[in-house]
């Protein structure tokens, strides 16, 4: 299972109450959840198994499907019955379907009250509902579908308004009494959503779920996302992320675990600690750094591997890791916390590398430094 206790936390966590989306808690000091969506149709009951699965083996804590239609949303007893994790139904503007969720045994929707205002006494029903049956809702502002009223009365979706438009769904739940709520306040533009964030996070103690909203294509969303959510988590705010990109969801999923591991709120797996490589490199470090991730990939016990071009920084780097090599003159000095253990060939620095990589995990698994 992944690790309870934070490695070493960027920040104080910001306080807030506690949610629990299935057996997920979220807020209240829980450790941060990763969460991404399915991009299958919903109704199509198979694909979207198959892909929660590749979520969930990826390490998702939890997933989104949308529910646009009556066969969306027939589909999500037996997906919420069936999935590995907690399953939120992502619903727009029809009460029928948030009933449905609810009934269906999603462990959470994700629905904007201000959609259905109109049907007022809906969001009382709604709020009854989700109490019985202890589900938590997410309020999800987005910027581009703000309200009318709040995108007239500041010109456009800024932190205010999109502050001002979660705060007032989270009231229309209020006035029924219901608080089992998380929100997210998203924004394309990782400025304006840092910005409303920080506001929201001083304005309510609701769990929030960050987000920056169509961030773009894998290589631009990763680092508007990782800027973002790193400006925010360095604050202690955050409290489940979903990571956004136009690409399979199981990267997304990928990237988020990353940026909580580089943030200290995850105790990190494997991470290789490369050289950038210079004129003084005496190995192909890229193509060894790349050879040696491969060759490790899915390691679960949280180990350091240095990978070094040359002997300058090399053997110092390598020391400090629980394994690495130092390369040089053809050959690589191989070292397991910080002793040489031994000297190989160029030729057989990454097969020796991942072997005593597997000695130690399994050594560490022994000791039940992995659990
Ligand atoms: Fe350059 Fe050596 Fe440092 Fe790598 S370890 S960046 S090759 S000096």
């Amino acid at each position: 299972g992944l690790p309870e206790v934070p490695a070493r936390p960027v920040a104080e966590r910001r306080v807030s109450r506690q949610i629990h989306v299935g057996p997920v808690a979220v807020g209240g000091g829980a450790p941060v959840s990763v969460q991404s969506m399915t991009t299958t149709r919903t109704s199509d009951i198979g694909a979207t198994l198959q892909q929660i699965a590749e979520l969930t083996a990826s390490g998702c804590q939890i997933v989104r499907v949308a529910c646009p239609t009556q066969d969306d949303a027939d589909a999500l007893a037996t997906i919420a019955k069936k999935s590995q994790i907690p399953v939120i139904a992502d619903i727009h503007f029809q009460p029928k379907y948030v009933f449905a969720a609810i009934e269906a045994g999603c462990a959470a929707v994700r629905v904007n009250p201000g959609n259905i205002k109109q049907f007022d006494d809906k969001v009382r029903e709604i709020a009854r509902a989700a109490k019985d049956h202890g589900t938590p809702i997410r309020i999800g502002v987005n910027a581009g579908s703000l309200d009318r009223r709040l995108l007239e009365k500041y010109g456009k979706a800024t932190p205010e308004a999109l502050v001002e438009s979660a705060l007032w769904e989270a009231s229309l739940f209020e006035e029924h009494d219901f608080r089992d709520i998380k929100i997210s306040v998203k924004h394309n533009d990782p400025v304006v959503m840092i910005e409303a964030y920080r506001q929201l996070a001083a304005q309510c103690d609701y769990p929030l779920h960050l987000g920056v909203t169509e961030a773009g294509p894998a290589f631009q969303g990763t680092i508007k996302s990782s800027v973002a959510f790193g400006a925010l988590l360095s604050q202690g705010i955050g409290d489940t992320i979903r990571v956004s990109l136009s690409a399979p969801p199981a990267e997304e999923v990928k990237v988020g675990i990353q940026i909580l591991e580089s943030l200290g709120l995850r105790q990190r797996r494997l991470e290789i600690v490369s050289c950038p490589s210079c004129g003084r490199a005496q190995v192909d470090v890229y193509k060894l750094a790349d050879e040696v991730t491969a060759g490790l990939e899915g390691m679960e016990v949280p180990l350091r591997v240095a990978v070094m071009g040359c002997v300058v920084n090399g053997p110092g780097e390598a020391r400090e890791a629980d394994l690495g090599v130092a390369s040089g003159n053809g050959k690589g000095q191989i070292f397991v916390k910080g002793e040489v253990v031994k000297t190989v060939p160029e030729s057989k620095i990454v097969e020796t590398l991942i072997e005593e990589a597997m000695k130690i995990a399994e050594q560490m698994e022994q000791d039940g430094a992995g659990s």
